[in-house]
């Protein structure tokens, strides 16, 4: 039986199977020195990303009037909390000493509400890039993006289709901007999305299809609709570079930010960053930033739901998208809808193999419980999905495995010296109700 021959391998498929919360450190890590050159990608590819987004910000300014302000930038705060690093001490018994806990505010970032802001924007940018080039609109990639409002212009996105599967917030991402550039968007919603969602992008133009499976029902059946059809591009959440790389600039951007707000890091002060994964490419980009620019400094831990921890499985078998979930008897099913994702991604978990630390797993309860200790204690107000990255760092102060990996890395008495960054992924388009009924929520 499989099942034998996975837990022998990796042992914590034992625990992954009955569904018990797991602490996993990556065994496959090794210094960055050693895993920078074997990487599928590098800085350059970040760069290029990230001077795309620079170059169409002008564009953005003008179809997306709230981004105005910042010239078509779309980025959020990094904000620290100390009220709930005390909260974190005094409720459930995580010490983080004299570390400084911060929120890094994606669920705040303009139109998409979301950490898919970054990479579904610049995947459609690039695509848009790619069909204007092709078309004769661009007589170079670093045309003028003003052109695109043109109306040959826009005549000619109006015959493209933009497609994507999602769980919900890559599906608004996509939708949002396609259907701004004119395209005609098309997403495959998985039975966990919301509602709401689905009716934000209705009300923006977007055609939403629905499935009763789970993503990879939504995702299989998306793109194969999509690949029929040469004149539809499909966004390949489970593939996609170009997403990757988006996410990726999130890294650079953050590096300022930490520089104003005074954070050192260096090998005496680490930086411990924890991130809510669903199929791994946000999560995945966004440690490929990080890495590029702190190296064996930045210690990055994903969390994923109990029921729906592909990536974990996938790292500690070493099958990455060759197993999934179900696989192992577990539902994929969770209240974390942003992470509702059975099976990981193809690109992802290779690259993240000598990079990621660890991850935890958690039990759904937990999620709305730190939304409270969120809003209670700071009022911000993010979606439970992204509240997922709370357990990082209790589980860092607490897990045995965690304390370990502290100690064989030299890091027990930096902890002093530390900075921790939860990784809020998504929230800001949540409407009034469902924050409400999310609020009164206890599982
Ligand atoms: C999509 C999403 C994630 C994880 O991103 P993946 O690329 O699927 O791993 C985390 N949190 C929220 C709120 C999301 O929407």
């Amino acid at each position: 039986m499989d099942m034998e021959k996975w837990i022998e391998q990796a042992p914590v498929v034992a625990d992954l199977a009955k569904a018990k919360e797991v602490c996993w450190v990556n065994p496959k890590k090794v210094p960055f020195a050693g895993a920078k050159d074997g990487l599928t990608f590098g800085p350059e590819d970040i760069k290029e990303a990230s001077d795309r987004l620079a170059r169409f910000a002008p564009l953005l300014a003008k179809i997306f009037p709230e981004t105005a302000e910042t010239n078509g930038i779309i980025e959020s705060p990094l904000t620290e909390i100390p009220a709930m690093k005390a909260l974190l001490l005094e409720k459930y018994g995580a010490d983080l000493e004299g570390g400084r806990l911060f929120v890094k505010r994606d669920s705040d970032l303009a139109v998409a509400g979301s950490v898919k802001a970054r990479g579904g924007f610049h995947d459609v940018l690039k695509h848009t890039e790619d069909l204007a080039l092709e078309a004769g609109i661009f007589t170079s990639r670093d045309d003028d993006p003003m052109k695109l409002l043109q109306p040959e212009a826009i005549a000619y996105f109006a015959k493209h289709k933009v497609q994507v599967a999602s769980t919900g917030n890559l599906g608004v991402s996509i939708g949002m901007m396609s259907a701004h550039l004119g395209y005609q968007a098309i997403v495959h919603m998985s039975a966990d999305a919301k509602q709401w969602k689905k009716d934000y992008l209705r009300a923006h133009g977007v055609t939403v299809v629905e499935y009763a499976g789970d993503y990879g029902k939504a995702i299989t059946e998306g793109r194969a609709l999509s690949d029929a059809d040469p004149d539809s591009y499909f966004v390949d959440d489970e593939n996609s570079k170009e997403l990757f790389m988006g996410y990726a600039v999130a890294a650079e951007r953050m590096q300022k930010q930490l520089d104003d707000a005074g954070v050192t890091v260096d090998e005496d002060h680490p930086l411990f960053v924890y991130i809510p994964c669903g199929v791994g490419g946000a999560p995945g980009g966004v440690t490929f930033g990080l890495k590029q620019l702190y190296g064996d400094n930045v210690h990055v831990f994903f969390t994923e739901p109990v029921q729906a921890c592909c990536m974990v499985l996938g790292m500690a078998t070493g099958l990455h998208d060759q197993i999934c979930v179900q696989d192992i008897g577990l539902s994929g099913k969770t209240h974390a809808d942003g992470l509702a994702v059975g099976r990981a991604s193809k690109l992802v978990g290779r690259i993240m193999e000598p990079l990621l630390s660890g991850e935890a797993t958690l039990e759904d309860a937990k999620i709305y419980e730190y939304m409270r200790d969120l809003y209670g204690s700071e009022g911000i107000f993010i979606e439970p999905s992204s509240c997922a990255a709370f357990e990082g760092p209790v589980k860092l102060a607490k897990a045995a495995e965690f304390k370990a990996y502290l100690y064989e890395n030299g890091l027990a008495d930096k902890m002093k010296n530390a900075s921790h960054i939860a990784w809020a992924t998504g929230g800001k388009l949540v409407p009034e109700d469902v924050r409400k009924a999310f609020m009164e929520t206890y599982l």
